[in-house]
């Protein structure tokens, strides 16, 4: 039997660990990826050495059953282990373990360094995969793990623009930061943890010139504690609300016990092993509800920033070099002497006008599936074997995680589409920002949830 896996990122990679570990002689294993970022993925291999990881290393283990396992292999002590390393050193990790991955494993475990561009399905159980190098090869199983999606231009971002390097669509590409001049008047749109890398990267680099942060609520990402805070149990209110796949009922409870938790951080945390099964038996309607009304609240609740990073930022701010602005960006065109900028200010209804010589798009990563220009996601949107979620957060799967085709039927035999972001070491989130977010909680371990564990028992 042969198990292909595209994309070989922190998913892919991580899927194949463990699906060589459990499979037995006679299965073969094919993780295919892009060369530039190979069993790293984005996050750890496009990263920077000021980047750092939003987790601590105590917690980083790629699998669930094995949470220790990055501090151990770094040999980290008791108190290294509450600090948060720089996200290249947790590549060279992942990259480590699929090496011996390789050496050690009963099934092949075959490494593909090339990009897949399409899919198709040969009959009932076959897949063709087919590379960018024009060779193609079957396969019984395909799981998709492609990560990010390429970014969208931003609305209002201008044809001209787009294309001009006054234009950063893709803020980790190679050199992208460093070919802003250091006088240059800066616009980062989005004030996320894409915003918090471009940031630390231009104060690194002794930037001089102003960096203004433009977010739609005027939010600024919150920070770890230094010390790591004492867990907390979730009281009976809570856990019945989460069970009923109540959202109100769980604000409600979590508003009530906010003020009277030592930090309202060791909350969120506790939420984590509930969110995923809570979100996907979410009604739809409260699920757009909370995507409408509180998504970007629980983002800065949820992904915060190492406290190094968030004393950088503050001195950023505190100096007057980077400000922010709530309000979001009408259009954006290339003029004579820079990037011409509208804006509409939260709470105004009078246009501004500004010009800045660099715009970053720091919204986030993209999951409209619908709409994507990445070339494999969207050749198995044209060929109908991938639908998009109904809530733009990347492709439809069924609670097995198998694929649903354009006719609404279950893609069998392949584990479809394999997925990022909050898998076991990141936790859950409720947002789910990834390509293909329903699959998000994937967790390959001994722990896995009940869908993906099915999937890969009948992969391996
Ligand atoms: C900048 C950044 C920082 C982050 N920091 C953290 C953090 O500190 N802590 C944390 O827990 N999470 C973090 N995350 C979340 C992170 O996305 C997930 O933890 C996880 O790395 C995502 O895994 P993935 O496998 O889905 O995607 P990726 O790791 O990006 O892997 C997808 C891979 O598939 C490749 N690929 C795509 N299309 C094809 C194709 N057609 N053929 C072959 N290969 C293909 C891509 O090039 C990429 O290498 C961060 C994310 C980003 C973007």
């Amino acid at each position: 039997m042969r198990i292909t896996i595209i994309g070989a990122g922190f998913t892919g990679s991580v899927l194949a660990i463990e699906l060589a570990r459990r499979a037995t002689a006679g299965v073969a294993i094919s993780l295919v990826g892009v060369p530039e970022t190979y069993g790293r993925g984005v996050a750890y291999g496009e990263a920077r050495i000021e980047h750092l990881l939003n987790v601590r290393a105590g917690d980083l283990g790629a699998t669930r059953d094995y949470p220790r396992e990055f501090a151990d292999w770094l040999h980290l002590s008791e108190r290294a282990r509450d600090a948060f390393l720089p996200r290249l050193v947790y590549g060279e990790y992942l990259q480590s373990r699929l090496q011996s991955a390789e050496h050690l494993a009963e099934a092949a475990l075959e490494r593909i360094e090339q990009e897949a561009i399409a899919v198709e399905r040969m009959g009932r159980g076959a897949f063709r995969v087919h590379l960018a190098d024009g060779s193609a090869f079957l396969s019984d199983a395909v799981v998709l793990a492609v990560g990010a999606l390429p970014p969208q231009p931003l609305t209002g971002v201008g044809p001209r623009l787009a294309l001009d390097p006054g234009y950063i669509g893709w803020p980790w590409q190679e050199r992208a930061i460093d070919r802003i001049p250091a006088e240059a008047a800066v616009l980062v749109v989005g004030s996320g943890l894409t915003m918090a890398d471009v940031a630390a990267t231009l104060r690194r680099r002794r930037h001089r010139g102003p960096i203004t942060v433009l977010s739609r609520h005027g939010l600024w990402p919150h920070a770890h504690t230094a010390e790591r805070g004492e867990p907390i149990a979730l009281p009976p209110g809570v856990l019945h609300a989460l069970n009923r796949h109540d959202l109100r009922g769980v604000l409600r409870s979590l508003r009530a016990l906010a003020p009277i938790v030592p930090d309202w951080r060791g909350l969120v945390d506790a939420l984590r092993p509930y969110l995923q099964d809570f979100w996907r038996h979410l009604p739809e309607t409260q699920r757009r509800r909370f995507l409408r009304h509180l998504r970007p609240h629980w983002e800065v609740a949820r992904h915060r920033l190492a406290p190094a990073v968030a004393e950088d930022l503050d001195a950023l701010r505190a100096s007057g070099q980077l400000q922010l602005l709530a309000g979001r960006l009408v259009r954006a065109r290339r003029g004579e002497a820079g990037v011409e900028v509208s804006l509409l200010e939260r709470g105004s209804s009078a246009i501004r006008n500004a010009r800045y010589d660099v715009l970053v798009r720091a919204t986030g990563l993209d999951t409209d599936f619908a709409r994507t220009t990445h070339p494999l996601m969207a050749s198995l949107r044209e060929s109908g074997l991938l639908s998009a979620d109904p809530l733009g957060l990347g492709v439809d799967t069924n609670d097995r995680w198998e694929a649903i085709d354009r006719h609404g039927r279950a893609v069998r035999a392949p584990c479809a589409a394999a997925a990022p972001r909050d898998v076991a070491h990141t936790s859950p989130s409720l947002s789910q920002p990834s390509p293909v977010p329903r699959l998000n909680t994937v967790s390959v371990s001994s722990t896995l949830p009940a869908g993906i564990d099915s999937c890969c028992a009948s992969l391996a």
